[in-house]
């Protein structure tokens, strides 16, 4: 201990206590790590060349979610982003250049629409976008300068299915990298790697975050070269992800499992009971027939989640609609999903190149309460605005 009080205030001697032991893993905060030696001093992101070096690349509970997201997801690396937007943007700086070309679905998460059409054009990469049941015809739209193929199955709110393994397959064959957002499966009801995808990403913020409290996203690979390109950019981007976010995503992860089962139940139940109301034109949930790409849902998924969308009647129109939604009580307006609180967003302007919709869409997510509430309440509303 230092002489002086002042001294001894910043003293940074800490060390776990022993003989604690708990289920918990701790919350490691730091940015400047300790070296043992001068000579011994190194920045470096890669946790394989220095465990540890400066605490943006990650502190031991960053890495243990990293580590648990990796070898749930069947891949061998992982870095974690401040959010799932975050992990898009990496994924497009890390695998396009100028002068290249990119494939997006067309029902792609607005966001990453957002990032390829107003960051990667103005970087010289044109972004083009298919229609998410393409298949191996995606072959047909690639071109000498095509670098990255992006994948979104179920895609954002039509929920089309894509052939994903089909995609991957075609761009495997033409030295093209296949990235895959995985939210809705949460990185374990489709097996990307299994099916030849190079790169995943997650929302955490939905199902591994799980209670709408934080916001974090993931990029996997199981690749040597790819961990080396990802690591570089995650860190020349400085994307750092607190350690108390990620102590929440290793609480979330817990109980993951349960979590799953249960909204996957509820929103079958519920969907199912939509789907016979006179009021609804066709139900877009991957694990109902009436959902485009569901064949392919049974093929390559082990399971449904939460999140499905309701085409209406093309009679109905935006005001009842909207008066609909607002008549909900249990179901709450709001972006995101995947956590305990059912959700309801109303997507009356949706533009669908491939299939466009005659009637209004709106988005349910199924939380954690009672599923025969959840459907009392939307009687209730639909009897009430939508005769
Ligand atoms: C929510 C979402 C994202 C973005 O995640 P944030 O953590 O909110 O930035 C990306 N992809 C999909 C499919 C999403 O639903």
């Amino acid at each position: 201990m230092p002489p002086d009080w002042r001294s001894r205030l910043t003293d940074p001697v800490s060390a776990a206590p022993a003989g604690f032991k708990s289920l918990v893993s701790p919350v490691y905060r730091g940015s400047t790590t300790l070296f043992t030696s001068a000579a011994r001093a190194e920045d470096h992101w890669d946790q394989e060349r220095i465990a540890y070096s400066y605490g943006l690349y990650g502190t031991p509970t960053t890495f243990e979610l990293s580590a648990r997201i990796a070898r749930l997801e069947g891949g061998t690396h992982c870095f974690i982003t401040p959010g799932g937007q975050a992990a898009m943007a990496l994924i497009s700086l890390t695998f396009s250049r100028a002068a290249g070309h990119v494939l997006l679905p067309d029902n792609v998460y607005g966001p990453s629409r957002d990032i390829a059409q107003l960051l990667l054009s103005r970087l010289g990469v044109e972004a083009e976008f298919y229609d998410p049941l393409i298949g191996s015809d995606i072959a047909r739209l690639f071109r000498a300068n095509t670098q990255l193929v992006w994948c979104e199955s179920p895609g954002s709110v039509t929920m089309e299915v894509a052939d994903v393994p089909a995609i991957a397959a075609a761009a495997r064959g033409a030295g093209i990298i296949t990235a895959l957002d995985n939210t809705y499966a949460a990185g374990v009801l489709f097996d990307a790697f299994a099916h030849g995808v190079d790169v995943t990403t997650q929302a955490l913020t939905k199902y591994v975050g799980g209670h709408s409290d934080v916001l974090l996203g993931s990029v996997t690979v199981k690749d040597a070269r790819l961990y080396q390109a990802v690591g570089d950019t995650h860190s020349l981007l400085g994307m750092n992800a607190s350690p108390d976010d990620c102590s929440l995503a290793l609480r979330g992860l817990k109980t993951l499992a349960v979590r799953l089962d249960k909204l996957q139940d509820s929103a079958l139940q519920v969907a199912t009971w939509l789907s016979k109301q006179p009021q609804v034109e066709r139900v877009l949930h991957p694990a109902l027939p009436s959902c485009p790409g569901h064949e392919t849902w049974k093929r390559d998924f082990t399971g449904s989640t939460s999140v499905f969308s309701v085409v209406f009647k093309p009679g109905i129109g935006r005001e009842p609609l909207l008066q609909f939604v607002d008549a909900l009580q249990i179901f709450k307006i709001g972006y995101s999903w995947g956590g305990v609180t059912s959700l309801v967003m109303p997507f009356l302007e949706l533009k669908r190149r491939h299939r466009q919709y005659a009637g209004s869409v709106v988005r349910f997510n199924i939380g954690l309460e009672s599923a025969a509430e959840l459907i009392d309440d939307l009687d209730a509303a639909l009897g009430r605005n939508l005769r």
